[in-house]
This record gives structure tokens, C-alpha cells and sequence, in this order.
């Protein structure tokens, strides 16, 4: 059942609501940049997702076919959602888990976690090693 959670980056200007089951699973990947932020993230519908503060402090990072919009605030660095465009999903919101302050310890635990291989463009499968991730 979707929860309403409150998410910020680490200064507190950036901060949003968010509409989430995080028992209906959360993900990572082994992309070049989820691997170097160790995302840990989650799909989340526009329509779940609500900007509360920090438009203004918002950065942009796009690279590749620059089809996901890597945000992330300007003062402290911290990413804690994303907004991107697929075609199997249509517009989409991720969000970084661990940037949810209302998540308890245990939600976060419980959160069945599925690995991408985005590193070889397959959505569809785990890569062999996920434990750095
Ligand atoms: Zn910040």
C-alpha cells in the first residue's frame, strides 16, 4: 500500500513528498553513474510526487542520450530524486531511498531490492556481481 513519505537532500533546501509502496520493490543498478553514487532507488509516478522546496537549487546533470535529468542540489551535493522519460514506462520519477527521512530503518530493510545489469543496457536482467553495489 502506498505511504506518503517525505524526502530531502542533506541541507534540507531541497525537499519533496512522495507516494510509495517501498514493499513493492526498490532497485540498483550497475550503470556508470548508479555505480559510482551506489543508488538505491525507486519508480515512482509524477502523479506521486510533489516538490515542496529548492526548484531554485536544483542542478542538472544529463549525459548519454540525456534522457534522465540527474538533479541534485547545488549547496550540499545530495541527488535525492531524478526525473526521466522511457519508453516502456513513460515519464518517471526516481527517488533515492536513502533520502527519505520518514522511512524507518525497518521499511528500508524489508524493501525487496531487484539489481539491473545497466551497465550491458539490460533493464531486464541482474549483473553476475551485485555486491558492490
Ligand atoms: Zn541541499
Amino acid at each position: 500500500m502506498k505511504k506518503t513519505y517525505h524526502g530531502s537532500c542533506h541541507c534540507g533546501a531541497v525537499a519533496y513528498e512522495v507516494g510509495l509502496d517501498l514493499s513493492a520493490g526498490t532497485f540498483k543498478c550497475n550503470c556508470s553513474i548508479c555505480r559510482k553514487k551506489r543508488n538505491w532507488l525507486a519508480v515512482v509516478q509524477p502523479a506521486d510526487f510533489r516538490l515542496v522546496s529548492g526548484r531554485g537549487h536544483l542542478r542538472e546533470y544529463l549525459f548519454g542520450a540525456g534522457s534522465i535529468h540527474h538533479l541534485f542540489c547545488e549547496t550540499c551535493g545530495i541527488a535525492s530524486f531524478a526525473r526521466g522519460e522511457n519508453e516502456a514506462i513513460g515519464p518517471f520519477i526516481t527517488v533515492a531511498v536513502n533520502c527519505l527521512d520518514d522511512a524507518s530503518a525497518e521499511e528500508l530493510v524489508a524493501a525487496p531490492i531487484s539489481y539491473f545489469d545497466g551497465l550491458h543496457d539490460r533493464y531486464d536482467s541482474a549483473p553476475v556481481e551485485t555486491r558492490h553495489l
